[in-house]
Protein backbone atom coordinates (compact mmCIF):
# COMPACT_ATOMS: atom_id res chain seq x y z
CA UNK A 1 0.00 0.00 0.00
CA UNK A 2 0.90 3.60 -1.07
CA UNK A 3 1.54 5.79 2.12
CA UNK A 4 2.78 9.97 2.08
CA UNK A 5 3.89 10.69 5.58
CA UNK A 6 5.93 13.52 6.18
CA UNK A 7 6.00 14.62 2.99
CA UNK A 8 7.48 10.90 1.74
CA UNK A 9 6.25 8.74 -0.66
CA UNK A 10 6.28 5.81 0.14
CA UNK A 11 5.87 1.97 -1.82
CA UNK A 12 4.18 -1.25 0.02
CA UNK A 13 7.13 -2.81 2.24
CA UNK A 14 9.04 -5.72 0.28
CA UNK A 15 11.18 -8.21 1.89
CA UNK A 16 14.46 -7.40 0.75
CA UNK A 17 16.54 -9.93 -1.20
CA UNK A 18 19.27 -11.48 1.02
CA UNK A 19 22.78 -9.64 0.23
CA UNK A 20 24.15 -13.21 -0.89
CA UNK A 21 21.94 -14.31 -3.83
CA UNK A 22 23.08 -14.73 -7.22
CA UNK A 23 21.43 -13.22 -10.31
CA UNK A 24 22.68 -16.31 -12.46
CA UNK A 25 21.63 -18.19 -10.04
CA UNK A 26 18.00 -17.57 -9.86
CA UNK A 27 17.95 -17.68 -14.05
CA UNK A 28 19.69 -21.01 -14.16
CA UNK A 29 16.60 -22.62 -11.50
CA UNK A 30 14.30 -20.74 -13.19
CA UNK A 31 15.36 -22.51 -16.76
CA UNK A 32 15.32 -25.62 -15.06
CA UNK A 33 12.18 -25.17 -13.94
CA UNK A 34 10.57 -24.38 -17.15
CA UNK A 35 12.18 -27.40 -18.72
CA UNK A 36 10.81 -28.58 -22.27
CA UNK A 37 8.32 -25.54 -22.88
CA UNK A 38 8.68 -23.06 -25.04
CA UNK A 39 10.77 -19.78 -23.80
CA UNK A 40 10.96 -17.34 -26.55
CA UNK A 41 10.16 -17.52 -30.21
CA UNK A 42 11.15 -15.18 -33.01
CA UNK A 43 8.60 -13.76 -34.79
CA UNK A 44 10.88 -13.65 -37.96
CA UNK A 45 11.64 -17.07 -38.70
CA UNK A 46 8.74 -18.48 -35.85
CA UNK A 47 11.18 -20.97 -34.60
CA UNK A 48 10.58 -21.45 -30.86
CA UNK A 49 13.32 -22.89 -28.40
CA UNK A 50 12.79 -23.91 -24.66
CA UNK A 51 13.94 -23.02 -20.99
CA UNK A 52 16.25 -26.31 -21.50
CA UNK A 53 17.48 -24.83 -24.65
CA UNK A 54 18.71 -21.96 -23.02
CA UNK A 55 20.03 -23.82 -19.88
CA UNK A 56 21.89 -26.46 -22.23
CA UNK A 57 23.65 -23.49 -24.17
CA UNK A 58 23.92 -21.20 -21.72
CA UNK A 59 25.84 -23.78 -19.74
CA UNK A 60 28.32 -25.07 -22.47
CA UNK A 61 28.73 -21.63 -23.00
CA UNK A 62 29.73 -20.69 -19.95
CA UNK A 63 32.21 -23.29 -19.50
CA UNK A 64 33.91 -22.37 -23.09
CA UNK A 65 34.23 -18.58 -21.68
CA UNK A 66 36.04 -19.93 -18.75
CA UNK A 67 38.40 -22.28 -20.73
CA UNK A 68 39.14 -19.24 -23.05
CA UNK A 69 39.90 -17.25 -19.80
CA UNK A 70 36.86 -15.59 -18.62
CA UNK A 71 37.46 -14.68 -14.95
CA UNK A 72 34.83 -13.38 -12.18
CA UNK A 73 34.44 -9.33 -12.67
CA UNK A 74 35.67 -9.58 -16.40
CA UNK A 75 33.46 -7.33 -18.53
CA UNK A 76 31.76 -9.14 -21.50
CA UNK A 77 30.91 -6.43 -24.70
CA UNK A 78 27.58 -7.37 -26.06
CA UNK A 79 26.52 -5.55 -29.46
CA UNK A 80 23.35 -7.55 -31.10
CA UNK A 81 20.01 -6.97 -32.04
CA UNK A 82 17.36 -9.41 -30.18
CA UNK A 83 18.25 -12.93 -31.27
CA UNK A 84 18.52 -16.47 -29.38
CA UNK A 85 22.41 -15.53 -28.74
CA UNK A 86 22.07 -12.88 -27.12
CA UNK A 87 20.40 -14.68 -24.56
CA UNK A 88 22.33 -17.28 -24.22
CA UNK A 89 25.40 -14.82 -24.01
CA UNK A 90 24.20 -12.76 -21.28
CA UNK A 91 22.97 -16.07 -19.37
CA UNK A 92 26.66 -17.47 -19.63
CA UNK A 93 28.09 -14.12 -18.44
CA UNK A 94 25.99 -14.08 -15.47
CA UNK A 95 26.67 -17.48 -14.80
CA UNK A 96 30.44 -16.71 -14.71
CA UNK A 97 30.58 -14.12 -12.63
CA UNK A 98 31.40 -11.46 -15.41
CA UNK A 99 29.86 -8.19 -16.28
CA UNK A 100 27.91 -7.75 -19.47
CA UNK A 101 28.01 -4.43 -21.19
CA UNK A 102 25.71 -4.42 -23.76
CA UNK A 103 26.27 -1.56 -26.80
CA UNK A 104 23.37 -0.28 -28.87
CA UNK A 105 23.65 -1.55 -32.47
CA UNK A 106 23.19 1.52 -34.19
CA UNK A 107 26.59 3.27 -32.38
CA UNK A 108 28.91 4.46 -34.31
CA UNK A 109 33.03 3.03 -34.42
CA UNK A 110 33.36 6.30 -32.06
CA UNK A 111 30.55 5.84 -29.64
CA UNK A 112 31.89 2.21 -29.52
CA UNK A 113 35.03 3.41 -28.13
CA UNK A 114 33.78 5.57 -25.52
CA UNK A 115 31.98 3.05 -24.03
CA UNK A 116 34.56 0.21 -24.40
CA UNK A 117 37.26 2.63 -22.66
CA UNK A 118 34.85 2.93 -19.83
CA UNK A 119 34.32 -0.84 -19.76
CA UNK A 120 37.57 -2.34 -20.83
CA UNK A 121 36.00 -5.83 -21.92
CA UNK A 122 38.07 -8.80 -22.38
CA UNK A 123 35.74 -10.32 -24.98
CA UNK A 124 33.66 -8.55 -27.42
CA UNK A 125 30.27 -10.80 -29.00
CA UNK A 126 28.77 -8.99 -32.16
CA UNK A 127 26.02 -10.28 -34.88
CA UNK A 128 26.69 -9.69 -38.39
CA UNK A 129 24.94 -6.49 -38.42
CA UNK A 130 27.19 -4.70 -36.19
CA UNK A 131 30.33 -6.86 -36.82
CA UNK A 132 32.42 -4.50 -38.96
CA UNK A 133 32.22 -1.13 -36.52
CA UNK A 134 32.85 -3.21 -33.80
CA UNK A 135 35.88 -4.69 -35.22
CA UNK A 136 36.85 -1.46 -36.14
CA UNK A 137 36.66 -0.07 -32.52
CA UNK A 138 38.19 -2.99 -31.31
CA UNK A 139 40.84 -3.92 -33.54
CA UNK A 140 43.27 -2.03 -32.00
CA UNK A 141 42.59 -2.18 -27.86
CA UNK A 142 44.78 -4.52 -26.03
CA UNK A 143 42.28 -5.44 -23.48
CA UNK A 144 39.68 -6.75 -26.03
CA UNK A 145 41.27 -10.83 -26.04
CA UNK A 146 38.64 -12.17 -28.37
CA UNK A 147 35.91 -10.82 -30.58
CA UNK A 148 32.97 -13.94 -30.86
CA UNK A 149 30.48 -13.26 -33.80
CA UNK A 150 27.00 -14.67 -34.17
CA UNK A 151 25.71 -16.66 -37.31
CA UNK A 152 27.11 -18.19 -40.10
CA UNK A 153 28.23 -14.87 -42.04
CA UNK A 154 32.15 -14.71 -41.05
CA UNK A 155 32.33 -11.04 -41.28
CA UNK A 156 35.71 -9.98 -39.14
CA UNK A 157 38.62 -11.56 -38.24
CA UNK A 158 37.65 -13.60 -34.86
CA UNK A 159 35.78 -16.45 -33.23
CA UNK A 160 32.56 -17.88 -34.62
CA UNK A 161 29.73 -18.38 -31.57
CA UNK A 162 28.39 -21.31 -33.68
CA UNK A 163 32.04 -23.02 -33.96
CA UNK A 164 32.69 -22.68 -30.09
CA UNK A 165 28.65 -24.54 -29.28
CA UNK A 166 30.12 -27.22 -31.70
CA UNK A 167 31.50 -29.38 -28.53
CA UNK A 168 29.53 -31.35 -26.52
CA UNK A 169 26.90 -31.02 -24.64
CA UNK A 170 27.92 -31.07 -20.66
CA UNK A 171 25.75 -32.32 -18.51
CA UNK A 172 24.24 -29.05 -16.57
CA UNK A 173 23.87 -31.07 -13.64
CA UNK A 174 27.28 -30.96 -13.32
CA UNK A 175 28.00 -27.49 -13.75
CA UNK A 176 28.36 -25.04 -10.62
CA UNK A 177 28.04 -21.22 -11.02
CA UNK A 178 30.59 -19.09 -9.96
CA UNK A 179 29.71 -17.31 -6.33
CA UNK A 180 29.04 -13.85 -5.95
CA UNK A 181 27.80 -11.24 -3.37
CA UNK A 182 24.51 -10.43 -4.60
CA UNK A 183 24.99 -6.66 -2.98
CA UNK A 184 28.71 -5.98 -4.50
CA UNK A 185 29.29 -7.67 -7.58
CA UNK A 186 28.12 -6.34 -10.73
CA UNK A 187 25.77 -8.16 -13.22
CA UNK A 188 25.64 -5.54 -16.12
CA UNK A 189 26.96 -2.45 -16.88
CA UNK A 190 24.28 0.07 -19.09
CA UNK A 191 24.42 3.26 -20.35
CA UNK A 192 23.16 6.33 -19.50
CA UNK A 193 24.63 9.87 -19.36
CA UNK A 194 22.54 10.85 -15.70
CA UNK A 195 22.16 14.70 -14.79
CA UNK A 196 25.24 15.70 -17.08
CA UNK A 197 27.98 15.10 -19.50
CA UNK A 198 28.97 12.59 -21.95
CA UNK A 199 27.41 8.52 -21.47
CA UNK A 200 28.20 6.64 -18.24
CA UNK A 201 28.46 2.95 -17.88
CA UNK A 202 25.72 2.25 -15.02
CA UNK A 203 26.60 -1.06 -12.68
CA UNK A 204 23.69 -2.60 -11.93
CA UNK A 205 24.30 -5.59 -9.09
CA UNK A 206 22.71 -8.96 -8.83
CA UNK A 207 20.32 -7.73 -5.63
CA UNK A 208 19.41 -4.92 -7.91
CA UNK A 209 18.09 -7.50 -10.92
CA UNK A 210 16.87 -9.63 -8.61
CA UNK A 211 14.77 -6.96 -6.57
CA UNK A 212 13.56 -6.18 -9.86
CA UNK A 213 12.18 -9.71 -10.83
CA UNK A 214 10.36 -9.69 -7.56
CA UNK A 215 8.78 -6.02 -8.36
CA UNK A 216 7.89 -7.72 -11.52
CA UNK A 217 6.27 -10.29 -9.89
CA UNK A 218 4.21 -8.09 -7.60
CA UNK A 219 3.06 -5.99 -10.91
CA UNK A 220 1.92 -8.80 -12.36
CA UNK A 221 0.20 -10.41 -9.34
CA UNK A 222 -1.88 -7.30 -8.58
CA UNK A 223 -3.16 -6.98 -11.83
CA UNK A 224 -4.38 -9.87 -12.58
CA UNK A 225 -5.81 -10.59 -8.95
CA UNK A 226 -8.27 -7.39 -10.41
CA UNK A 227 -8.33 -8.65 -14.09
CA UNK A 228 -8.60 -12.58 -13.44
CA UNK A 229 -7.04 -12.54 -17.34
CA UNK A 230 -3.96 -15.06 -17.40
CA UNK A 231 -0.80 -13.64 -19.22
CA UNK A 232 0.85 -16.45 -21.20
CA UNK A 233 2.26 -14.54 -23.56
CA UNK A 234 3.82 -11.59 -24.20
CA UNK A 235 5.98 -9.61 -26.51
CA UNK A 236 9.38 -8.19 -26.48
CA UNK A 237 10.55 -5.25 -29.25
CA UNK A 238 12.54 -3.03 -27.16
CA UNK A 239 16.33 -4.03 -27.72
CA UNK A 240 17.49 -5.72 -25.11
CA UNK A 241 20.90 -3.53 -25.15
CA UNK A 242 18.37 -1.20 -23.82
CA UNK A 243 18.26 -1.83 -20.18
CA UNK A 244 14.68 -1.47 -20.65
CA UNK A 245 13.49 -4.49 -23.29
CA UNK A 246 16.76 -6.40 -21.18
CA UNK A 247 15.26 -6.33 -17.48
CA UNK A 248 12.38 -6.68 -19.26
CA UNK A 249 12.81 -9.76 -21.02
CA UNK A 250 14.38 -11.63 -18.50
CA UNK A 251 12.10 -11.08 -15.50
CA UNK A 252 9.25 -12.25 -18.12
CA UNK A 253 11.77 -15.52 -18.91
CA UNK A 254 12.00 -15.91 -15.14
CA UNK A 255 8.12 -16.06 -15.06
CA UNK A 256 7.34 -18.79 -17.57
CA UNK A 257 5.93 -15.93 -19.78
CA UNK A 258 6.44 -17.18 -23.21
CA UNK A 259 7.94 -14.40 -25.18
CA UNK A 260 7.83 -13.60 -28.90
CA UNK A 261 10.25 -11.12 -29.75
CA UNK A 262 11.11 -9.01 -32.68
CA UNK A 263 14.18 -7.59 -34.16
CA UNK A 264 12.93 -3.65 -34.79
CA UNK A 265 9.73 -1.88 -35.01
CA UNK A 266 7.68 -2.53 -38.45
CA UNK A 267 4.38 -1.47 -38.11
CA UNK A 268 2.45 -4.31 -39.88
CA UNK A 269 4.81 -7.09 -38.67
CA UNK A 270 4.54 -5.82 -35.09
CA UNK A 271 0.27 -5.66 -35.48
CA UNK A 272 0.59 -9.12 -36.64
CA UNK A 273 3.21 -10.85 -34.46
CA UNK A 274 -0.39 -9.55 -31.44
CA UNK A 275 -2.57 -10.99 -33.91
CA UNK A 276 -0.80 -14.52 -34.73
CA UNK A 277 0.27 -15.21 -31.56
CA UNK A 278 -2.17 -14.01 -29.51
CA UNK A 279 0.01 -11.56 -27.39
CA UNK A 280 -1.47 -10.65 -23.98
CA UNK A 281 1.41 -8.13 -22.84
CA UNK A 282 3.87 -6.28 -24.30
CA UNK A 283 6.24 -3.09 -23.05
CA UNK A 284 6.47 -0.23 -25.77
CA UNK A 285 7.55 3.16 -25.57
CA UNK A 286 5.68 6.68 -26.09
CA UNK A 287 5.92 6.47 -29.79
CA UNK A 288 4.44 3.39 -30.12
CA UNK A 289 1.36 4.53 -28.56
CA UNK A 290 0.72 7.62 -30.95
CA UNK A 291 1.31 4.48 -33.70
CA UNK A 292 -2.18 2.80 -32.07
CA UNK A 293 -3.53 5.74 -30.93
CA UNK A 294 -3.20 6.93 -34.45
CA UNK A 295 -1.87 4.92 -37.69
CA UNK A 296 -4.71 3.44 -39.92
CA UNK A 297 -3.17 -0.02 -40.26
CA UNK A 298 -4.03 -0.60 -36.55
CA UNK A 299 -7.54 -1.00 -36.95
CA UNK A 300 -6.82 -3.59 -39.15
CA UNK A 301 -5.92 -6.12 -37.00
CA UNK A 302 -7.73 -7.91 -34.22
CA UNK A 303 -5.85 -7.14 -31.09
CA UNK A 304 -8.27 -8.36 -28.50
CA UNK A 305 -5.60 -10.94 -26.97
CA UNK A 306 -3.83 -7.42 -26.07
CA UNK A 307 -5.29 -6.72 -22.67
CA UNK A 308 -1.52 -5.56 -21.23
CA UNK A 309 0.62 -2.96 -22.31
CA UNK A 310 3.02 -1.41 -20.36
CA UNK A 311 4.80 2.04 -21.47
CA UNK A 312 8.09 3.46 -20.05
CA UNK A 313 11.22 5.15 -20.91
CA UNK A 314 10.08 8.91 -21.85
CA UNK A 315 6.40 10.41 -20.88
CA UNK A 316 2.93 9.66 -22.28
CA UNK A 317 0.33 12.29 -22.85
CA UNK A 318 -2.64 11.58 -21.20
CA UNK A 319 -4.25 12.19 -24.44
CA UNK A 320 -2.49 9.45 -26.27
CA UNK A 321 -3.34 7.39 -23.39
CA UNK A 322 -6.76 7.81 -23.79
CA UNK A 323 -7.01 7.63 -27.65
CA UNK A 324 -5.38 3.94 -26.88
CA UNK A 325 -7.89 2.51 -25.13
CA UNK A 326 -10.53 3.97 -27.11
CA UNK A 327 -9.58 2.87 -30.44
CA UNK A 328 -7.81 -0.45 -29.69
CA UNK A 329 -9.83 -0.97 -26.56
CA UNK A 330 -6.84 -1.83 -24.23
CA UNK A 331 -7.43 -0.47 -20.91
CA UNK A 332 -4.83 -1.43 -19.06
CA UNK A 333 -2.09 0.97 -20.53
CA UNK A 334 0.52 1.32 -17.46
CA UNK A 335 2.83 3.89 -17.71
CA UNK A 336 6.17 3.40 -15.90
CA UNK A 337 8.56 5.09 -14.61
CA UNK A 338 12.27 5.05 -13.85
CA UNK A 339 15.72 5.37 -14.72
CA UNK A 340 18.91 3.10 -15.45
CA UNK A 341 20.36 4.43 -12.31
CA UNK A 342 17.33 3.26 -10.32
CA UNK A 343 17.20 -0.35 -12.32
CA UNK A 344 14.43 1.36 -14.52
CA UNK A 345 11.36 0.87 -12.90
CA UNK A 346 10.74 3.15 -9.56
CA UNK A 347 6.98 3.88 -10.02
CA UNK A 348 4.11 2.10 -11.83
CA UNK A 349 0.43 2.45 -12.31
CA UNK A 350 -1.46 -0.32 -11.47
CA UNK A 351 -5.03 1.09 -11.69
CA UNK A 352 -7.01 0.73 -15.06
CA UNK A 353 -6.91 3.66 -16.39
CA UNK A 354 -8.08 5.65 -13.01
CA UNK A 355 -5.42 7.85 -12.65
CA UNK A 356 -4.58 8.42 -16.80
CA UNK A 357 -1.39 10.76 -17.31
CA UNK A 358 0.39 9.36 -13.64
CA UNK A 359 3.35 7.36 -14.03
CA UNK A 360 1.68 5.14 -10.74
CA UNK A 361 2.81 5.07 -7.18
CA UNK A 362 6.08 3.99 -5.78
CA UNK A 363 7.76 0.17 -5.82
CA UNK A 364 7.64 -1.68 -3.17
CA UNK A 365 10.33 -0.73 -1.08
CA UNK A 366 11.15 2.30 -2.28
CA UNK A 367 10.33 6.25 -1.20
CA UNK A 368 10.34 8.98 -3.08
CA UNK A 369 10.85 12.86 -2.01
CA UNK A 370 9.88 15.73 -4.04
CA UNK A 371 12.56 18.58 -2.96
CA UNK A 372 12.26 22.81 -4.12
CA UNK A 373 14.44 23.37 -6.74
CA UNK A 374 15.68 26.49 -5.70
CA UNK A 375 15.30 25.55 -1.24
CA UNK A 376 15.54 22.06 -1.11
CA UNK A 377 12.58 22.00 0.93
CA UNK A 378 10.76 19.01 0.75
CA UNK A 379 7.11 19.69 -0.61
CA UNK A 380 4.16 18.25 -0.40
CA UNK A 381 0.94 17.48 -2.33
CA UNK A 382 0.84 18.91 -6.03
CA UNK A 383 3.67 20.65 -5.33
CA UNK A 384 6.42 20.88 -8.17
CA UNK A 385 9.73 19.91 -7.22
CA UNK A 386 13.01 17.79 -8.23
CA UNK A 387 11.89 13.57 -7.74
CA UNK A 388 14.82 12.32 -5.28
CA UNK A 389 14.02 8.58 -4.58
CA UNK A 390 15.49 5.94 -1.66
CA UNK A 391 15.42 2.17 -3.45
CA UNK A 392 16.81 -1.07 -3.55
CA UNK A 393 17.07 -0.35 -6.90
CA UNK A 394 19.75 2.12 -7.00
CA UNK A 395 22.76 1.54 -9.19
CA UNK A 396 26.07 0.54 -7.25
CA UNK A 397 27.77 3.71 -9.21
CA UNK A 398 29.20 4.67 -12.45
CA UNK A 399 31.93 2.69 -13.53
CA UNK A 400 35.03 4.46 -12.72
CA UNK A 401 33.64 7.42 -12.20
CA UNK A 402 33.28 8.02 -8.45
CA UNK A 403 32.59 11.86 -8.82
CA UNK A 404 29.53 11.72 -10.93
CA UNK A 405 28.69 8.80 -8.38
CA UNK A 406 28.66 10.43 -5.19
CA UNK A 407 27.10 13.71 -7.24
CA UNK A 408 23.73 11.61 -7.76
CA UNK A 409 23.29 10.74 -4.27
CA UNK A 410 22.53 12.28 -0.84
CA UNK A 411 23.36 12.15 2.80
CA UNK A 412 20.24 9.57 3.41
CA UNK A 413 20.61 7.48 0.00
CA UNK A 414 18.59 8.80 -2.21
CA UNK A 415 19.21 8.98 -5.91
CA UNK A 416 18.53 12.43 -7.51
CA UNK A 417 16.33 11.87 -11.15
CA UNK A 418 16.94 15.16 -12.61
CA UNK A 419 13.41 14.61 -13.30
CA UNK A 420 10.76 17.30 -12.22
CA UNK A 421 7.01 16.52 -10.90
CA UNK A 422 4.38 16.05 -8.01
CA UNK A 423 2.31 13.60 -6.41
CA UNK A 424 -1.62 14.08 -5.79
CA UNK A 425 -3.42 13.08 -2.24
CA UNK A 426 -3.55 9.29 -3.59
CA UNK A 427 0.52 9.55 -3.54
CA UNK A 428 0.45 9.11 -7.48
CA UNK A 429 3.61 10.24 -9.70
CA UNK A 430 2.67 12.95 -12.31
CA UNK A 431 6.26 13.66 -14.55
CA UNK A 432 6.04 17.08 -15.81
CA UNK A 433 9.58 18.24 -16.70
CA UNK A 434 13.13 17.61 -16.73
CA UNK A 435 15.85 19.51 -15.08
CA UNK A 436 18.48 17.30 -16.52
CA UNK A 437 20.14 18.00 -19.22
CA UNK A 438 19.51 14.27 -21.12
CA UNK A 439 17.02 14.55 -23.98
CA UNK A 440 15.20 11.64 -24.89
CA UNK A 441 14.33 10.51 -28.72
CA UNK A 442 11.98 7.85 -28.88
CA UNK A 443 12.81 6.35 -25.45
CA UNK A 444 16.76 6.37 -26.69
CA UNK A 445 18.95 8.92 -24.41
CA UNK A 446 20.61 11.33 -26.11
CA UNK A 447 23.27 13.82 -24.50
CA UNK A 448 23.42 17.46 -25.21
CA UNK A 449 27.08 17.61 -23.99
CA UNK A 450 28.19 15.08 -26.71
CA UNK A 451 26.85 16.53 -29.43
CA UNK A 452 28.23 19.88 -28.39
CA UNK A 453 31.01 18.29 -28.01
CA UNK A 454 31.08 17.21 -31.74
CA UNK A 455 29.84 20.42 -33.01
CA UNK A 456 32.85 22.54 -31.18
CA UNK A 457 34.99 20.51 -33.25
CA UNK A 458 33.76 21.84 -36.49
CA UNK A 459 35.74 24.39 -37.87
CA UNK A 460 32.82 27.00 -38.84
CA UNK A 461 31.21 26.62 -35.05
CA UNK A 462 32.91 28.63 -32.38
CA UNK A 463 30.12 27.47 -29.33
CA UNK A 464 26.94 25.27 -29.23
CA UNK A 465 24.39 24.37 -27.12
CA UNK A 466 21.99 21.63 -27.53
CA UNK A 467 18.28 20.89 -25.94
CA UNK A 468 15.22 18.86 -27.39
CA UNK A 469 12.80 20.45 -29.18
CA UNK A 470 9.11 18.56 -28.10
CA UNK A 471 7.71 16.16 -30.65
CA UNK A 472 4.80 14.04 -30.34
CA UNK A 473 5.48 11.08 -32.20
CA UNK A 474 9.53 11.31 -30.95
CA UNK A 475 8.92 12.72 -27.74
CA UNK A 476 11.70 15.30 -28.49
CA UNK A 477 14.36 15.77 -31.34
CA UNK A 478 17.76 17.36 -30.52
CA UNK A 479 18.16 20.91 -31.98
CA UNK A 480 21.60 22.92 -31.83
CA UNK A 481 21.67 26.56 -31.16
CA UNK A 482 25.07 27.56 -32.80
CA UNK A 483 27.23 30.86 -32.49
CA UNK A 484 29.03 30.34 -35.96
CA UNK A 485 33.00 31.32 -36.44
CA UNK A 486 33.63 35.09 -37.83
CA UNK A 487 33.84 34.67 -41.13
CA UNK A 488 32.34 31.47 -41.41
CA UNK A 489 29.46 30.32 -44.13
CA UNK A 490 28.75 27.24 -42.44
CA UNK A 491 24.80 26.15 -42.80
CA UNK A 492 22.65 24.16 -41.28
CA UNK A 493 22.20 21.46 -43.87
CA UNK A 494 26.23 20.91 -43.36
CA UNK A 495 26.01 20.83 -39.82
CA UNK A 496 23.02 18.45 -39.83
CA UNK A 497 25.31 16.52 -42.50
CA UNK A 498 28.22 16.32 -40.23
CA UNK A 499 26.28 14.56 -36.76
CA UNK A 500 24.60 12.24 -39.21
CA UNK A 501 28.22 10.83 -40.10
CA UNK A 502 29.78 10.82 -36.72
CA UNK A 503 26.92 9.92 -34.42
CA UNK A 504 24.02 7.33 -34.35
CA UNK A 505 20.79 7.64 -35.71
CA UNK A 506 18.73 8.96 -32.32
CA UNK A 507 21.38 11.84 -32.28
CA UNK A 508 20.81 13.25 -35.65
CA UNK A 509 19.83 17.12 -35.32
CA UNK A 510 16.62 16.17 -36.40
CA UNK A 511 14.97 19.07 -35.01
CA UNK A 512 17.61 21.49 -37.00
CA UNK A 513 20.26 24.52 -35.83
CA UNK A 514 19.58 27.59 -35.39
CA UNK A 515 22.33 30.38 -35.52
CA UNK A 516 22.42 32.48 -32.90
CA UNK A 517 24.89 35.09 -31.56
CA UNK A 518 25.80 34.09 -27.63
CA UNK A 519 24.70 30.54 -25.97
CA UNK A 520 23.30 31.66 -22.75
CA UNK A 521 25.55 31.09 -19.78
CA UNK A 522 26.21 31.29 -16.20
CA UNK A 523 28.90 32.44 -14.41
CA UNK A 524 30.68 29.29 -14.13
CA UNK A 525 30.19 28.91 -18.19
CA UNK A 526 27.29 26.06 -17.28
CA UNK A 527 25.11 26.72 -20.60
CA UNK A 528 21.65 27.60 -19.58
CA UNK A 529 19.35 25.14 -21.15
CA UNK A 530 15.99 26.72 -19.67
CA UNK A 531 16.74 29.91 -21.76
CA UNK A 532 17.60 28.09 -25.12
CA UNK A 533 14.39 25.48 -24.28
CA UNK A 534 12.30 29.26 -23.53
CA UNK A 535 14.21 30.49 -26.83
CA UNK A 536 12.69 27.53 -28.83
CA UNK A 537 9.00 28.28 -27.33
CA UNK A 538 9.47 32.16 -28.44
CA UNK A 539 10.27 30.89 -31.88
CA UNK A 540 7.43 28.78 -32.08
CA UNK A 541 5.03 31.48 -31.37
CA UNK A 542 6.61 33.58 -33.93
CA UNK A 543 6.40 31.72 -36.43
P1 LIG B 1 16.74 5.93 -19.00
O1 LIG B 1 17.78 5.80 -17.97
O2 LIG B 1 17.27 5.86 -20.41
O3 LIG B 1 15.58 5.05 -18.79
O4 LIG B 1 16.17 7.43 -18.86
C1 LIG B 1 15.57 7.83 -17.66
C2 LIG B 1 14.81 9.11 -17.87
O5 LIG B 1 13.75 8.93 -18.83
C3 LIG B 1 14.10 9.57 -16.64
O6 LIG B 1 14.97 10.19 -15.72
C4 LIG B 1 13.07 10.50 -17.22
O7 LIG B 1 13.64 11.74 -17.56
C5 LIG B 1 12.66 9.77 -18.49
N1 LIG B 1 11.47 8.95 -18.23
C6 LIG B 1 11.39 7.62 -18.07
N2 LIG B 1 10.12 7.21 -17.87
C7 LIG B 1 9.35 8.33 -17.89
C8 LIG B 1 7.94 8.60 -17.73
N3 LIG B 1 7.06 7.65 -17.55
N4 LIG B 1 7.55 9.89 -17.78
C9 LIG B 1 8.44 10.88 -17.97
N5 LIG B 1 9.76 10.71 -18.15
C10 LIG B 1 10.22 9.45 -18.11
Amino acid sequence: MTTVHNNIVSGPEERPIPAHLSFGQYLFDQLKKGGDRVALVSAETGEPKSYNFFLQNSVNLALTLQELGLKKGDVVSLSSENRFEFIVTSLAVIYCGGVLSTLNITYSPGEIIHILNITKPKFVFTSPITAQNVYDSCKDLSYVKHIITFGDFDVIPGLMYNDLMKKEHNNVEDFSLVDVNGVEDTVAVMCSSGTTGLPKGVMLTHVNFLTLCAHYKYYFDSVQEKKKVPIVTGLALIPWFHAYGFITTFALMAMKIKIVFLIRFEGEQFLETIQNYKINMTTIVPPLAVFLAKHPLVLKYDLSSLHEVWCGAAPLSSEIQKAVTKRTGIDFIKQGYGLTEATMACCVDLTSGEKVGSCGTPAPGMKIKVLDIESGEKLGVEQEGELWIKTPLRMKGYMGDKAASDALFDGEGYVRTGDIGYYDKDGFFYIVDRLKELIKYKGFQVAPAELEALLLQHSGVADAGVVGLPDELAGELPIAFVVPQPNSNVTEKELIEYVASKLSPAKHLRGGVIFINVIPKNASGKILRRELRTMLNLSKRAN
